[in-house]
Formats: C-alpha cells, structure tokens, sequence
C-alpha cells in the first residue's frame, strides 16, 4: 500500500520503519529535514511538503506533539489551508497523536464533510513498543474504517483495540495515561517511604510487586535508580517517555474531567505533581524521573 507519514519524531520514525519493513511504500515528511534524510537509509521515500507526501496516498498517518499541530496540519491555520483542502483521492486518515478528544473530533468532523474516513488511533507503549513493533493502538472511528486500517496497523503493533466512534480512542488513551500517572508517582512516593526508614528499595520492590500494590511501574518501569537494569532510571532518567508529554496527557485528563464534571482527585494531583517537576527543569527527563521529587540523589 502507498501510506503518507507525517511526524518522524522519537515515536513516529521507528513507526514508519516498521511499516518499510512490512513490505508498504512510505512516503515520509517532517518539519526536520534530517528526520526524513534519516528515514531515506531506511528505504522510505521522501517528500519536501505534505502535500508532496500524501500524492497518490492510498492512507494518510500523522504522528505529531499535539492537536494545535494536527489541527494546523489538516484544518490549517493563519499559514493557509489544511490538508484535508487539498487531498486527492480516497486516503483514509490516522492521526496517532494523543490530542484533545475535541480535536480529534473536529478533524474527523471535516474530514467526513469531504468525504474522507478518520481515525484517531492513539498508541500506548513507548520508544521500545514503537521500535519493536508492539505498540497498543486505541482507535476511534468507523468499524469499517477501523477494518481497513487493522492490518496496517499491526505492522506497528502488537494490540489492536476498537474504543468507540471518532475521539474514543483519544478518551481511552487519556483515562490509561492518567491512571499511569497516579501509578508512577504512587510508587515513586512507597518506595522514597521505605528508603528512608531504612529498607533497601530494591527488597521492598520485590515485596510489593508480589503484593497488593504490585502494578506497571514496579513490574517494568521501577523509577528507582539501580533496582532495575534497561529503564530510564538505571540511564539518569534519558530516553523514554518524557515528563513533558505526561503533563500534557494529565492536563487532558484535567480538561476532559471539567467537561463532565467528573472528580479526578488523584488525577488532579499526578498533574500538579508533573507539572511541579516540569517547572523545576525536568520536561525532558523520562516521567519516572518523578522519583526526584520525593527524594533528593544528594542526600543519600
Ligand atoms: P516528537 O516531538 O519526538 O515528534 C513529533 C514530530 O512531529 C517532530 O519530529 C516534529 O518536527 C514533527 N512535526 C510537528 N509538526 C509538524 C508538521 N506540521 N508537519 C510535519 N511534521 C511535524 O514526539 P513523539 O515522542 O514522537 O510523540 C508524538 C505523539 O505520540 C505525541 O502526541 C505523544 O504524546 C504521543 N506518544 C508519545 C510516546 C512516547 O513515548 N514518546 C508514547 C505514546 C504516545
């Protein structure tokens, strides 16, 4: 198939390298320049422009920071016309960012106005997942839609799951990211608990992982230094998913809960939490780096 991507950032590269991999013609197009060049030794074809991008594209994929970017990209803004203006053909379109639910939404809206199928497919998983191949993709949108896109898709990802209607995925997306926000600072906040009363951080892991408060972040992500090897942690915290993308899914959680009047008290307190670690310097920092904030490297 001849698939457009659009977004070659930390998630977006290795995604489109799998798809090559797949055996698909990937036509690739960043703002970085040698975000593209780098994915040309991969086997891509290369475009200058979106627009050059999605020429002759039978789907379209983006892969951006944020809906402010998705919705420039496909519904435009003071720079011109969206994409969706300009496509030729019948693509149909995945944005895989995790946006507002609204935005997702609103492109889908103008996307079907033009005739257009629209997904909004989130992933979970990380770098490693997007490296690897084995992504969880959360999709809104059309079944039959969803149909099409599945075995695209699973060139990128291990789990495949179908939420609801356009935006749905967005919503899962957010309630999974907020609940691992809680997760992480929790555990971050036990294990400084136990380490200053004298416990060893990597004994009292091993208790709670087979205890009633072994979860994700204890399992596989341990924001601990040392207690666990290949982690962000055990790397000073590089690489990863970043504080700053955290804050921002904890400040959609905040955004969706005021729209239903839904009470998010431990959601609200993950985001002041990684906003606060945001504040003091550590955006580009992997999430779990949380673990500074309970616990000072100095004084130890
Ligand atoms: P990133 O910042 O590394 O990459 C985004 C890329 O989009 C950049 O290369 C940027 O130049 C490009 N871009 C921005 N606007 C563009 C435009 N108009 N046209 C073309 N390219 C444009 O971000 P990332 O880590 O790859 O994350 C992408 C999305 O995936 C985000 O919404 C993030 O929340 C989500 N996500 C990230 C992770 C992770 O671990 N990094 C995990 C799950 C989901």
């Amino acid at each position: 198939m001849q698939i457009a991507f659009i977004g070659l950032g930390n998630m977006g590269s290795p995604m489109a390298a799998n798809l090559i991999k797949a055996g698909h013609r990937v036509r690739v197009f960043d703002l970085v320049e040698s975000a593209v060049q780098a994915l040309k030794d991969e086997g891509a074809e290369t475009a200058t422009s979106a627009d050059e991008a999605v020429a002759g594209a039978e789907m379209v994929i983006s892969m951006l920071p944020a809906g402010r970017h998705v919705k420039a990209l496909y519904l435009g803004d003071e720079d011109g016309p969206g994409l969706l203006e300009r496509l030729k053909g019948q693509p149909l379109i995945i944005d895989a960012s995790t946006i507002e639910p609204d935005a997702a939404r609103a492109v889908g809206d103008a996307a079907a106005e033009r005739g257009y199928a629209f997904l909004d497919a989130p992933v979970s998983g990380g770098v490693g997942g997007a490296r690897a191949g084995t992504l969880t993709f959360i999709v809104g949108g059309e079944a039959s839609a969803f149909e099409t896109a599945r075995p695209v898709l699973e060139c990128m990802g291990r789990n495949i799951f179908h939420a609801g209607g356009v935006g749905a995925g967005q919503v899962a997306k957010i309630c999974n990211n907020m609940l691992l926000g809680i997760l992480m600072s929790g555990t971050a906040e036990a294990l400084a608990l136990g380490e200053s009363h004298g416990l060893d951080p990597a004994v009292l892991s091993d208790i709670m992982k087979q205890s009633s408060g072994g979860n994700w972040a204890l399992n596989v992500y341990n924001p601990w230094p040392g207690v666990m090897e290949n982690v962000p942690a055990a790397n000073e915290y590089q690489g990863g998913f970043l504080t700053d993308l955290m804050a921002k899914d904890l400040g959609l959680a905040w955004e969706l809960a005021l729209k239903s009047h839904s009470p998010v008290p431990m959601g609200g307190q993950a985001r002041n939490l990684f906003a606060l670690h945001v504040a003091q310097g550590s955006g580009r920092l992997d999430f779990s780096s949380i673990q500074r904030l309970y616990r000072s490297e100095t004084s130890h």
